[in-house]
């Protein structure tokens, strides 16, 4: 048996159109340790949201296995949990209202789960708050602590802090570390951003678009808090760089079809 916790084999995603189809993912094998925290990083329109989708059960019609704990993933379950890039919070509900989803916050259990959850996120004394009075970092920090509530095993991040400032996003990637040191939950992080990638994860996950597979898995052997300015972080931030320019250009392309 093994390891893994998360384990993919043989991914395959087509996406039929009038014209012609699209091949979005093939030949996606991964397996994801418990308590890993993988950066799925490549360029736009690589399959990137799609491996996403189809580990959070939010896209059936696709070949190969998605497998959690032995068990293969059939539609959404509160053992994975996603975070969009967009917040996606309801302007009408309270941040608690939005945080506890289809559980009543008059229960003292759920009003006490939520309230746990506003402290993992930094944001004691906003239950009552609407969205509009967030800033966008607050905003995704509630997307963040919704999705924890029902303490998934897995979760999944796409590109969930591509719409903020570096300042506010740097201090996203503190608290997300912070979650992660004091959980140890399982995530799946997409990213644009090479530095991101490599601040959160333990491997990086460099896909290639057209048809979008894996091209290479980058371990991270750099200490959990990771120093941006150290040489060893600046050393395989020139190396993801390389592997990156590489698949923009096109370069791998050639080679592959040499
Ligand atoms: P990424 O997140 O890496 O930018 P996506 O997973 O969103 O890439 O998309 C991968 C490919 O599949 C793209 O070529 C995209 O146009 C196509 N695609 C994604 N979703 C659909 C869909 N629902 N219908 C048709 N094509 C799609
Ligand atoms: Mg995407």
């Amino acid at each position: 048996m093994s390891e893994a916790q998360l384990q993919i084999r043989g991914l395959r995603k087509v996406f039929s159109g009038a014209r012609a189809d699209v091949v979005a993912l093939t030949g996606v094998d991964l397996d994801v340790a418990r308590g890993e925290v993988i950066t799925v990083i490549g360029p736009s329109g690589c399959g990137k949201s799609t491996l996403l989708k189809i580990i959070a059960g939010l896209e059936a019609d696709y070949e190969g296995t998605v497998e959690l704990d032995g068990l293969p993933v059939h539609g959404p379950g509160s053992s994975r949990a996603v975070v969009f890039q967009e917040h996606r919070l309801f302007p009408w509900l309270t941040v608690a209202q939005n945080i506890a989803g289809n559980q009543p916050l008059r229960k003292p259990a759920v009003r006490a789960r939520v309230e746990e959850l506003l402290r993992v996120v930094k944001l004691e004394g906003f239950a009552t708050a609407y969205p509009k009075e967030l800033s966008g970092g607050m905003a995704q920090r509630v997307a963040i602590a919704r999705a924890l509530l029902r303490d998934p095993e897995v979760l999944l991040l796409d590109e969930p802090f591509g719409a903020l400032d570096a300042f506010t996003r740097s201090h996203m990637q503190d608290v997300l570390r912070e979650i992660w040191r004091v959980r140890g939950t399982t995530m799946l992080f997409v990213t644009h951003d090479i530095d991101e990638a490599l601040v959160l994860g333990d491997r990086v996950v460099v896909m290639s678009p057209r048809p979008g597979r894996i091209h290479e898995v980058l371990p991270v052997l750099l200490p959990p808090l990771r120093d941006r300015a150290s040489a060893e972080f600046l050393e395989l931030r020139a190396e993801l760089v390389r592997v990156f320019g590489a698949i923009a250009t096109g370069d791998e392309g050639e080679k592959a079809a040499a």
